[in-house]
């Protein structure tokens, strides 16, 4: 029985595990066939959704997963990495940012959630720009700049015509989500895709995606730069502009509240500066009504 998730194929020898409506931490993750063993495409966030993951990959191929390539360091992409018995691939960015994921900080954040068997294995191989896996094709896999995170990056596979996303892709309604990044950056990455001559964008929370969904990102990242932009320069603090800003037709997207992130992200961009680790963790609880 299916708790978290199900398997579709996004071409041949090609699939993804969809978990949920793509809320938090339900993360999605891929396989692709290749001749003589399978490359995973991102672990999940605890043992029980990992071995549901793994069931339903057995469920299409006996190889062995010999490779797994994390999309970026969150921790719904990388913490069971340990259950695949893979060599992992990562940037080296999110290699920096699997290593300092701490569990602990995220079950304090998110209190109902599960988080059992979770484990911080750090990737064995990491790359700057642009590696290429060739198992009967070739897998492009390419990190686009800071984008959704520091490390993201999204592997595309030419000749299946489709891309594994990772988070650059929050496919609509879910609400995309740039708070470890930049929103330029995250609009950047995005033209990007869509420029591939890809028709199957597989995104790391949501289901199967196309052009229009890529589409829709950027403009939701837009959108964002725009107002918080005019809000700075009225001179509202980060947090008065979010309260300000009207989603008019994102409020119905799912974990709207990300708004409260990708603002304060915008505001750090706009006057260049970083997020401190504790000014991270007071967006990340205002932004999940903590402290409204
Ligand atoms: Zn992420």
């Amino acid at each position: 029985m299916s708790m978290y998730g199900k398997l579709v194929e996004a071409a041949e020898d090609v699939y993804a595990y969809i978990q949920g409506r793509g809320e938090w931490f339900a993360s999605n993750t891929g396989l692709v066939v290749g001749e003589k063993y399978a490359v995973v495409v991102d672990s999940v966030c605890s043992e029980s959704r990992a071995r549901e993951a793994i069931e339903k990959f057995r469920e299409v191929t006996n190889k062995d997963f010999r490779i797994l390539i994390n999309t970026h360091g969150h921790p719904d992409h990388v913490w069971t990495n340990h259950m695949f018995d893979a060599v992992t691939i990562a940037h080296e960015e999110a290699r920096n940012e699997t290593a300092t994921a701490f569990v602990e900080i995220y079950q304090s954040l998110f209190p109902e959630l599960d988080f059992s068997g979770a484990k911080i294995t750090p990737q064995d191989v990491t790359f700057k720009k642009t590696m290429a896996l060739h198992i009967g094709e070739e897998l492009k896999i390419v990190h686009p700049g800071v984008a959704h995170t520091k490390g993201d990056c999204y592997v595309y596979l030419p000749q299946k015509k489709v891309v594994f996303c990772g988070d650059l892709l929050f496919a609509n309604p879910c609400t995309p989500f740039a708070m470890g990044g930049s929103i330029r950056g995250s609009i950047k990455a995005l033209k990007e895709l869509l420029d591939l001559d890809a028709e199957v964008y597989i995104p790391g929370h949501g289901e199967l995606a196309g052009k229009e969904h890529v589409e829709d990102a950027i403009k939701y990242f837009e959108f964002v730069w725009e107002e918080a932009k005019k809000r700075h320069e009225k001179g509202m603090s980060w947090y008065e502009a979010t309260m300000d800003i009207d989603l008019g037709e994102y409020r119905k997207w799912n974990e709207s509240e990300r708004i409260v992130g990708n603002v304060a992200r915008a505001y750090a961009e706009i006057e260049g500066r970083e997020l401190e680790f504790a000014e991270v963790l007071d967006v990340a609880r205002k932004m999940l009504g903590f402290e409204r």
